[in-house]
């Protein structure tokens, strides 16, 4: 049984997704505040189709402040010619929509972060309805998913395309394959600590071949960032047979896999104060070396503590904002992959 029969939403679309050609409009979720008694929250959605191919849907603005894959997505919907693809693309370039118009990484209606919300709710508020939207609706339909990221405001991550580390030995192939494809400068495999609410776990749950980004982040576009995400949603395409093989980019990545070793990868604050980060992304760091300092500004009696490096690989993303609090992400390394392939 489809899971929508099983958790009947109210939520409706201004598309049909199963017309040929291009079509532009609206996931709509029902909402009631306030000041709109009977209207609805409008989630952006095209759906460019066209002969026989695989389903494949692209996400941005799952974190409204991540920038580079949303822009990706939208000009995608602008420019690509029907004609040109063979299957059926689902493009949503800000899934988190309230949040994306705030640019803020969670959203402001329920203070939710969508990619803690999946399998979502669709009795529930309006973050966790768009997540059972996609889950769903929208997975059933899909072959493969891409979710594009970046650091956001919190963090500057180097820009990477992600693997998404399915139990199924048959979709981590596939996934770590389509990642590859990408061929971003570097090629992660990220878990979030075993977390099974987020898009891309909730996707290899549903059997979808499923990879993502992290594309730079600070809250800003980077334009190197921006040229990659451009260039590895083509190559993505095309591997899945979307797009005319030739379109494909001549390899640049080395093919090496790295990981985030679990909770090691990350430095965590340890005070209150401003983060001295000792080191630029991509050193070579060691485990026990020293990864900063944190200044308490405002008490000059209170020397600097010194936080460490808990893993030994590369400095892949250092938090953006110097001011840190106990628990903050400062620095995040990333280590040779010790999975399996
Ligand atoms: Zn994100």
């Amino acid at each position: 049984m489809n899971p929508a029969e099983k958790r009947p939403s109210t939520a409706f679309t201004t598309i049909d997704y199963d017309r040929k050609g291009k079509q532009v409009g609206f996931i709509m979720i029902p909402h009631s505040p306030n000041d709109d008694a009977w209207g609805a929250t409008r989630i952006p959605v095209a759906v460019v189709a066209n002969g026989k191919g695989p389903t494949v849907i692209i996400e941005g603005g799952n974190h409204g402040d991540e920038y580079e894959g949303p822009i990706a997505i939208t000009e995608l919907i602008r420019d690509l010619d029907p004609g040109s693809i063979q299957g059926r693309l689902i493009l949503l370039p800000s899934i988190n929509a309230p949040a994306a118009m705030g640019g803020q990484r969670v959203s402001p209606i329920d203070g939710l972060n969508f990619n803690r919300t999946f399998p979502g709710d669709p009795h529930g508020s309006i973050t966790q309805q768009i997540a059972a939207y996609v889950m769903d609706v929208l997975f059933p339909m899909g072959d493969a998913f891409l979710d594009l990221h970046s650091g956001g405001s919190s963090l500057d991550l180097l820009p990477s395309a992600i693997v998404e580390p399915s139990t199924d030995p048959e979709l981590r192939r596939k996934n770590i394959e389509v990642a590859k494809a990408f061929d971003a400068p570097l090629t992660v495999v990220i878990d979030n600590m075993g977390d099974p609410r987020t898009a891309t776990a909730a996707a290899c749950r549903s059997g979808l071949v499923t990879t993502g980004t992290e594309m730079a982040g600070g809250g800003t576009v980077r334009p190197e960032a921006l040229a990659i995400c451009r260039r590895g949603v083509t190559n993505v395409l095309a591997h899945l047979g979307v797009l005319p093989a030739e379109q494909k980019s001549p390899p640049r990545n080395d093919g090496k896999l790295l990981e985030l070793p679990g909770a090691d990868a990350h430095v965590f604050a340890t005070a209150d104060g401003i983060f001295e980060p000792f080191h630029a992304h991509g050193r070579e760091v060691k485990k026990g070396e020293a990864a900063g300092r944190i200044h308490c500004t405002w008490d000059p009696t209170k020397a600097p503590e010194t936080v460490h490096y808990r893993a030994d690989g590369i400095l892949y993303g250092l938090r953006q904002p110097g001011r840190v609090r106990p628990g903050n992400c400062c620095a995040v390394v990333a280590a040779p992959y010790s999975g399996q392939l």
